[in-house]
């Protein structure tokens, strides 16, 4: 097949899925002028998210960072404080430490989560001690829907007495020894951006057990209004509540979340079944006592063993009009991040380095149909089989 551009349907990366219930609640709230921040539709969509995840409470934000941000402050992290933060992630999961006027140190993954290393936070940690600088909180990330190892990085938190916050911006829904993913922590958050398992088009949850703070962090996502019948006011709050239209699609969503969890999964297993046995493309794995969502299909290609380089391909993806796109580049090593202490899987052995070289997200909507997802597969193996005969290496498979 030529690589030309081509009229073929776009196929997206991970675009928004509607079940069809969510115009009624917009409607509901326009028929009932609810056209506010606030209302009995984020009320609905708090109350139901906190049953969902088995949280004693929740806050609806306007986004997932602006859930981070209210975690770090509730958790007194402020200026020339140190967070130990997920290296492997977006950019979103650190901003709001550095909103805080907070120091980032960035943690390393691991080859069989792609999560936070427990022994790079075993390191970081032994470290910090000897310079009495702990740090005041740890930021988990649970990336593309894999839940992080938490019951090792739970135990390494609790021995130094630091709290958790979970980014589980991209495993809402996913499970970890029973529990929901954003349920372990102090504090989790998610996020119901366009691109994410469920979408409110924009928007972000708190979660947490510990109700008196998630009413703090209320009261300063709403410009930190005091209790009496003025406007006074003694700390800097913030606008960072969600609307009562979006809460609306939101519930109607989240109604479909764990039929999205399944479709998610359907499509990961029918990519790792076509792909899988090419030499030198392994499948991001799924961690002991986990269900991921699946947020995006993940893989890795090895470019000595396939001659394939993940930015070639992605073009090549392009030009079929399919989006693809290169794992997060590690926070570490990105120029905003620069001069930032960075502690990797062991010495010499930078893991998250490693899966951004040699990672690539594939199309994972869950609105996708079978032949679409057939044209992405094609797509790669018979690039597959281009990049190899190149090499003179030897393909798996044969078609
Ligand atoms: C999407 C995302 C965020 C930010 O969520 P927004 O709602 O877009 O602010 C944070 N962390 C991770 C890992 C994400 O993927």
């Amino acid at each position: 097949m030529a690589l030309v551009s081509t009229n073929k349907k776009r196929i997206f990366l991970s675009p928004p899925h509607m079940s069809g219930k969510e115009q009624w609640y917009v409607n509901e709230a326009f028929r009932t002028n609810w056209v506010a921040p606030l209302g009995p539709n984020v009320d609905q969509f708090e109350q139901e998210m906190a049953k969902y995840s088995g949280t004693k409470g929740a806050l609806a934000t306007n986004s997932g960072t602006a859930a981070i941000h209210l975690a770090l402050m509730q958790l007194g992290v402020g200026r020339g404080d140190i967070v130990f933060c997920s290296t492997l992630t977006f950019v979103a999961s650190a901003n709001p430490i550095v909103y805080q006027e907070a120091e980032p140190v960035f943690i390393d993954s691991d080859e069989d989560s792609w999560n936070m290393s427990p022994q790079a936070l075993e390191r970081a940690f032994i470290e910090a001690k000897k310079e009495n600088r702990l740090p005041k909180a740890v930021l988990i990330v649970h990336l593309y829907g894999q839940n992080a190892k938490m019951d090792e990085l739970s135990a390494l938190c609790s021995h130094y007495g630091v709290p958790i916050i979970e980014d589980a911006a991209e495993s809402l829904g996913t499970e970890y020894k029973g529990k929901k993913s954003g349920s372990f922590g102090e504090f989790g958050i998610y996020s119901f951006n366009g691109n994410k398992i469920i979408t409110t088009s924009g928007g972000g949850m708190l979660i947490s057990n510990e109700i008196e703070k998630l009413d703090k962090a209320r009261n300063i996502a709403s410009q930190a209004r005091e209790p009496v019948p003025y406007y006074q006011h003694e700390t800097t709050g913030y606008n960072y509540r969600m609307s009562n239209v979006l809460a609306g699609i939101g519930l109607a969503q989240l109604a479909v979340l764990d039929e999205r969890v399944e479709a998610k999964r359907a499509l990961f297993v029918r990519y790792k079944e076509s792909l899988e046995c090419l030499d030198g493309i392994n499948f991001m794995p799924e961690v002991e006592g986990g269900k991921s969502n699946r947020w995006l299909t993940t893989l890795t290609i090895d470019e000595a063993v396939t001659g394939i380089n993940i930015s070639e391909l992605i073009i090549a993806l392009e030009k079929e009009n399919i989006e693809a796109r290169h794992v997060w580049k590690p926070l570490h090593a990105q120029p905003l991040f620069k001069g930032c202490q960075y502690v990797a899987h062991c010495e010499g052995d930078s893991v998250s380095e490693r899966l951004f070289e040699r990672g690539l997200c594939l199309p994972s909507g869950t609105g996708m149909a079978v032949d679409e997802q057939d044209r992405v597969i094609a797509v790669i193996e018979q690039y597959y089989a281009k990049s190899r005969k190149r090499q003179g290496g030897r393909i798996c498979r044969s078609w």
